[in-house]
């Protein structure tokens, strides 16, 4: 049978859309998650959405399953080849088809890259709404179909507030054509917000309709030292009352994040006295002045109310470089820890500092003296931490089993960005009820019925 079928693909892409055996590149048998590399049956690489149709209608036909591969960046095993099934990359689908900066709406094909995108949307004098670290690899299929998250969620929301439309390719072939540019359209349901996060479970995103906004003409960035999480939540309530969406950013780190930043990166220490949280702030706008103006007031009103109890105000670009750098330790971890045990969670807002402090005392009555850093977006309720598994005997199921426990008693998710691939399925029922999962399995019958996208993630099949 695979051989035949092989002699279809190729008939369909031509040889350059579908590689096999040692022509398949080593960085299509694995993602950033990992996992073991696991070799597919083909690499298929289709150049239009025609060929991703009938890629998919030959597996269909085939009972081959297809494991749908952006940029290979995804940090929960949700790319990783599947022994058997095709791996289909959308990385000759990058053309950027065009960018309307009157209505400020961009059309894309789903392999162009996160930055390619922020580029020529900058190009034209316009902003991206998504960032994150893996800009350069990462395509927008793959932050669609992660719902991505990242920098500037506070601002502009994740990945499926940027989307007016998509095009999708069902596991038979169907082309789903939801690429309409109107913000209003109640017309039955809204398809294309079943396939952003489904992290290619329900089909192949091909095309997208996103959002770009003016890019802001001026910025301006604080470091906040905090006397505890409750005054973290009034300073940030108190920014967005006084400067509303201005508010492009709000980082906070708990001591234990800034002393392991401090030394990995060899910083000084950005105040005199070592202040239990500190927040990184970064407002935007149209004019300067009157940004700086506006931040300097509302740090102010927090001096006075206790909330803030020093601050640095960066006073140029190399300032506000400076001030990131501290959160950037965040590109240490993979090399400090050993290895680093990440995680990614949120949680109701008001109980992310409760979550912090529990989750700290707990790890500590288990394995005294560990070592882990707590870091986070909270403006969007994102909560990160990392244990280094040199402090806790090597136990990463241990560590999960307590995190993720505490996240399920606190009501929280355990993702918030990276999606639940292969690594989380053990712990979606900490953030679904069975009721919730059900639905999402109808959902999964409906749209495939065979169980032949992306088998394995996300949840087992029934
Ligand atoms: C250094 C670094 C920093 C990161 N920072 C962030 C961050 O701040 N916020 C955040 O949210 N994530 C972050 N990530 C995780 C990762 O970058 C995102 O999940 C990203 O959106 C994945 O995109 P990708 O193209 O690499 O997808 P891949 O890894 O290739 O795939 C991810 C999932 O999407 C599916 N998929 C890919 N393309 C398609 C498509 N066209 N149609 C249907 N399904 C598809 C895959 O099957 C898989 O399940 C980071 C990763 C790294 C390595």
């Amino acid at each position: 049978m695979s051989s035949e079928f092989l002699d279809a693909l190729t008939a369909a892409l031509g040889p350059d859309g579908v590689l096999t055996g040692d022509a398949i590149a080593p960085r299509h048998l694995t993602d950033w998650s990992g996992h073991a590399p696991v070799q597919p049956l083909a690499l298929v690489r289709p150049a239009s959405t025609a060929e991703v149709s009938a890629a998919l209608a030959l597996c269909h036909a085939h009972c081959v399953a297809v494991v749908p591969q952006g940029g290979l960046t995804g940090l929960a095993g949700g790319a990783v080849p599947v022994a058997g099934a095709i791996a289909l990359s959308l990385e000759r689908m990058n053309a950027i088809e065009s960018i309307d900066t009157a209505t400020g709406v961009a059309t894309v094909q789903a392999g162009v890259t996160l930055q390619a995108l922020q580029e020529a949307a900058l190009a034209r004098g316009l902003v991206f709404g998504v960032d994150l670290g893996a800009r350069g690899s990462c395509q927008i299929g793959g932050n669609l179909a992660t719902n991505a998250g990242g920098n500037g969620v506070l601002q502009f929301g994740m990945m499926r507030e940027q989307c007016l439309g998509l095009e999708a390719v069902l596991a038979d072939g169907t082309v789903l054509p939801m690429l309409r540019p109107m913000q209003k359209n109640n017309t039955g349901y809204d398809l294309k917000h079943v396939f952003i996060g489904a992290e290619g479970t329900l089909g192949v995103i091909t095309r997208a309709l996103l959002r770009v906004y003016p890019a802001p003409r001026a910025r301006a960035t604080a470091l906040v030292a905090l006397p505890d999480f409750e005054a973290a939540l009034s300073l940030l309530s108190l920014f967005k009352s006084r400067l509303g969406t201005a508010v492009a950013a709000f980082e906070l780190m708990w001591r234990d994040f800034v002393v392991a930043s401090v030394d990995w990166q060899q910083l000084r220490e950005p105040f005199d006295a070592a202040h239990p949280l500190v927040a990184l702030i970064d407002v935007t706008g149209a004019d300067e002045a009157a940004l700086r103006e506006a931040l300097e007031s509302a740090l102010g009103e927090a001096f006075e109310a206790g909330t803030a109890l020093d601050a640095a105000i960066a006073q140029s670009g190399a300032q506000a470089q400076a001030l990131w750098k501290i959160r950037e330790a965040t590109a240490e971890l993979p090399s400090r820890m050993r290895p680093a045990i990440n995680f990614d969670v949120s949680l109701p807002m008001a109980d992310i500092g409760r979550f912090a402090d529990t989750c700290r005392a707990a790890l500590s009555a288990r394995w005294p003296g560990q070592s882990s850093v707590f870091f986070g977006h909270v403006g969007d309720s994102n909560l990160h931490l990392s244990v280094d598994g040199a402090t806790v005997g090597g136990d990463a199921d241990a560590v999960e089993t307590l995190v993720y426990g505490l996240v399920e008693r606190f009501a929280g998710s355990v993702s918030a960005e990276h999606g639940i691939g292969l690594h989380k399925k053990a712990w979606l029922g900490a953030s679904r009820t069975p009721a919730e999962v059900a639905a999402m399995r109808a959902i999964k019958a409906a749209l495939d019925p065979l169980g032949l996208m992306n088998p394995g993630k996300v949840f087992d099949a029934a």
